[in-house]
């Protein structure tokens, strides 16, 4: 879509980022106490909590895989979490969302060890400002982590995109909107894979390869974040509080 509004202001984006900077990630590991691992995560203004349940026995039994355990995640938005009142419940998108993040994540979950078994992940984005798929994957690979649950390696999710003929990392609500291009992506951190890519929009080669590495180098920033939520809530566990 043509940009209606500026998004640009002296080099510096609406909200006076640079282009390759990030919106600021808190990331909270082990909030909720009946869930088997949870993580809240605040990215600019999203706001997510997600709870992890299992691995546990799935029901109805047909749904069970004899070979390896079956990981579902659930992304909602809550009515609230937007302008105008969300009509509750799943929707083309949310369903769209919840598959692509399942895949991504039991891409590194050690589903083989887990016969029979469900592992349930649900996201639900209490506010919602533009890129809650990343901020999703983000959060529920962290509650997987204090679940408990062996992973490959810790899923991290970032998007980049193109707004006035510019790539940037991390679009905002405006930039979502009026921009041109967005390419949500989530990767193994330290094998590089990639777990999920999408691309709202039209890049050239040149472009989609700039976008791609500035998502990449945005993932490893936030893999950080990450591991720095898990160590603090471990750390402070074992110190006895
Ligand atoms: P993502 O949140 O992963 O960027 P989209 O590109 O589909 O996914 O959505 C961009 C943003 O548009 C959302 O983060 C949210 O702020 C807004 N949005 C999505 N669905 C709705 C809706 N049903 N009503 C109002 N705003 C919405």
């Amino acid at each position: 879509m043509k940009s209606e509004i500026k998004l640009f202001e002296n080099g510096k984006r609406l909200d006076g980022r640079m282009p390759d900077e990030l919106r600021n990630i808190k990331i909270k590991a082990g909030v909720l106490h009946r869930a088997e691992g949870s993580c809240y995560l605040e990215w600019g203004g999203n706001k997510v909590m997600v709870a992890v349940y299992g691995p546990r026995e799935a029901i109805p039994r047909h749904t069970q895989n004899p070979l390896r355990a079956i990981v579902t995640a659930r992304y909602n938005m809550a009515a609230f979490s937007v302008d105008d009142r969300k009509r509750p419940g799943p929707d083309r998108r949310s369903r769209e969302i919840s598959k692509v993040i399942s895949e991504a994540l039991e891409n590194v979950i050690l589903v083989e060890k887990f016969p029979r078994a469900t592992i349930d992940v649900n996201i639900e984005v209490l506010d919602a400002e533009a890129g809650t798929r990343c901020a999703g994957l983000t959060a529920a690979a962290v509650a997987l982590v204090d679940a408990g649950i062996p992973m490959k390696d810790i899923p991290v999710s970032c998007a980049a995109g193109k707004i006035e003929d510019q790539i940037v990392l991390d679009l905002g609500k405006d930039e979502d909107n009026y921009g041109s291009a967005d390419l949500p992506i989530a990767i193994s951190p330290r094998t590089g894979d990639v777990l999920l890519l999408q691309m709202d929009g039209h890049l050239t080669q040149e472009e989609f390869d700039k976008a791609f590495d500035l998502a990449l180098k945005g993932c490893h920033i936030i893999s950080d974040l990450q591991k720095k939520a898990i160590l603090e809530t471990y750390q402070s566990e074992s110190g006895g509080d």
